[in-house]
């Protein structure tokens, strides 16, 4: 007989990373573990953590200060750091950290239910930092959402983008079997799922390091036909892989939704060379001429840092000027955050924390007007809703998402959650939309 015990899990950073703690949770529960939603009553604590940035590092640390208190009041409980921080310190957050019993890193994840054994049965602390290589596994996921489920689709990164940990904490790419993809996708649609959101570091270079021969676009011709999905969602895609090839595909696959995310960085030359993306301005403005053309109605969104080592006042100018010129839908920005074990940290002309955070908010501001503008585009217009449950906002309403991955509040009954529905917009918010149901 199983004896029921209870996992907490925390996690920091990306949907990856939010992916792989529904992982954790689905290879620990043939062992006996159900979750909880606090780690005081847990058997089983993990935290997941990421160190993208120096800033998601450091929260790590105080929760494991924190949690110290917690093992000496119950020894029995068992405290693992995964993901990315835990793949990047390894062995040294033992030290660092005395109440931690594993440390197992984001390449990792599949060994846990060995690993947990292993500090179970011979009560050592348990370290596992090794770089997996080959076929990416299928695992257990015990997903919390029903109507919109994450697929991990590859793992890794083969690039050396000169500020990036990710090629060090997430090791090489590594693709799943395009099989294993479609069979789990179909598993969760018949169980009701109508969205799927394709994961990986550059999700668009799908396939390059499997023996496989199926490609980002192959994968997303078989994922199409599959009975009972709407929407096909898929991020990071990375500029280098955006093939025309691609661009068309997604063009014709009405499943497939009208939304890019498409990292640019920065929009200076020089920096994009010392970043190492493989890239100029000029080429990344024609992929997105090459993508509107093809999708009139695509929404493009992007990741911008500010203040990489040696950005000048002009170069930071070429940026804001590139958010102007190409009108993102939104975009993410990042004061530039020095990395361990990357090209970027020992490059010359650091930028100082406070004119970071002046280009910060000057990249901010500069983008606001263009998603306000953009957004207001949408008043009084029709839009095709995936409904996803009660709105975050008012528990008596219904949320839904646009093709484009913006929200949208509206009111109707429970039973239309899962479906598609025509949505008139209404009013344009800040962060939301509110619209009314067309008939
Ligand atoms: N693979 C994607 C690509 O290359 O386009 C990006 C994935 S990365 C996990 C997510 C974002 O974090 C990046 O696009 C970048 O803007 C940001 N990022 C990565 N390293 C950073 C650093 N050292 N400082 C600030 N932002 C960083
Ligand atoms: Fe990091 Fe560059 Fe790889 Fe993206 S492509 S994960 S930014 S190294």
């Amino acid at each position: 007989m199983i004896v029921t015990k209870r996992v907490f899990i925390k996690t920091w950073g990306c949907q990856m990373n939010e992916h792989d703690a529904e992982r954790m949770a689905g290879l620990v529960a043939p062992m006996g573990y159900v979750p909880t939603a606090t780690p005081d009553d847990a058997d089983l604590i993990l935290l997941n953590t990421c160190s993208i940035r120096d800033k998601a590092e450091q929260k790590v640390y105080s929760d494991l200060g924190r949690l110290n208190a917690i093992k000496a009041a119950r020894p029995d409980v068992l405290i693992g750091v995964a993901g990315c921080v835990a793949q990047q310190e390894g062995r040294a957050l033992l030290q660092r950290a005395p109440a931690v019993d594993l440390v197992f890193g984001s390449k990792g994840i599949e060994r846990l239910p060995a690993l947990l054994t292993e500090a179970l049965t011979t009560g050592r602390r348990v370290v596992y930092t090794e770089d997996p290589i080959g076929i990416a596994p299928t695992l257990p996921a015990d997903r919390r959402e029903r109507v919109r489920a994450w697929v991990s689709i590859m793992e890794g990164c083969e690039n050396a983008c000169s500020f990036c940990v990710v090629p060090a904490t997430r090791g090489r790419e590594r693709s799943r079997l395009s099989r294993e993809i479609y069979d789990e996708i179909a598993a969760l649609c018949a169980s009701g799922c109508r969205e799927v959101t394709l994961l990986g570091q550059n999700v668009n270079s799908y396939g390059r390091t499997s023996f496989e021969g199926v490609d980002f676009a192959a994968l997303l011709g078989g994922i199409h036909p599959i009975e009972g999905l709407a929407r096909i969602r898929y991020t990071t895609s990375h500029p280098n892989a955006m093939t025309p090839r691609l661009m068309e595909t997604l063009a014709r696959w009405p499943k497939v939704c009208r939304h890019v995310h498409l990292p640019l960085q920065a929009g200076s030359d020089r920096t994009l060379e010392r970043m190492r993306r493989g890239y100029t301005l000029l080429e990344y403005m024609a992929l997105v001429d090459g993508l509107r053309q093809r999708m009139p109605d695509v929404a493009l969104t992007t990741d911008v840092i500010v203040g990489f080592p040696g950005e000048t006042e002009a170069d930071f100018r070429d940026t804001l000027a590139a958010l102007e010129a190409i009108e993102f839908d939104n975009i993410y920005a990042f004061k530039y955050s020095r990395r361990p074990n990357t090209a970027a940290l020992a490059m010359e002309d650091h930028v100082p924390e406070s004119e970071k955070d002046r280009r910060l908010q000057a990249a901010l501001a500069a983008q606001r007007p263009i998603t306000r503008r953009k957004n207001d585009a949408l008043q009084n217009r029709v839009e095709e809703v995936l409904v996803e449950g009660p709105s975050k906002t008012d528990r008596t309403r219904l949320m839904g998402r646009t093709s484009s991955n913006r929200v949208v509040n509206f009111d109707g009954p429970p039973t239309l959650i899962g479906r598609l529905l025509r949505v008139r917009i209404t009013q344009v918010k800040a962060n939301s939309l509110d619209g009314r149901v067309d008939e």
